[in-house]
């Protein structure tokens, strides 16, 4: 009965916002013990994580290396 309702929905209604992570986790540097939140997707707290590859937003190029490429 309730799976018949749902074989008619559309599957795109999935959050993609607000992911939950795994809860009581600690940061993975040791010796820390600095709680992660459940929705920080790192295994590190913000002391230890790592530098990020990211792309950064609103960085602009410099005309000198507009020219170099
Ligand atoms: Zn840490």
């Amino acid at each position: 009965m309730a799976e018949e309702s749902f074989r008619g929905q559309s599957v795109r209604s999935l959050p993609r916002a607000n992911k939950r992570y795994q809860a009581d986790r600690t940061c993975a540097s040791p010796g820390c013990r600095t709680k992660l939140s459940i929705y920080n997707k790192w295994d590190y707290c913000w002391q230890h994580e790592p530098v990020h590859t990211y792309v950064a937003r609103g960085k602009r190029r410099s005309r000198k290396e507009m020219e170099a490429a």
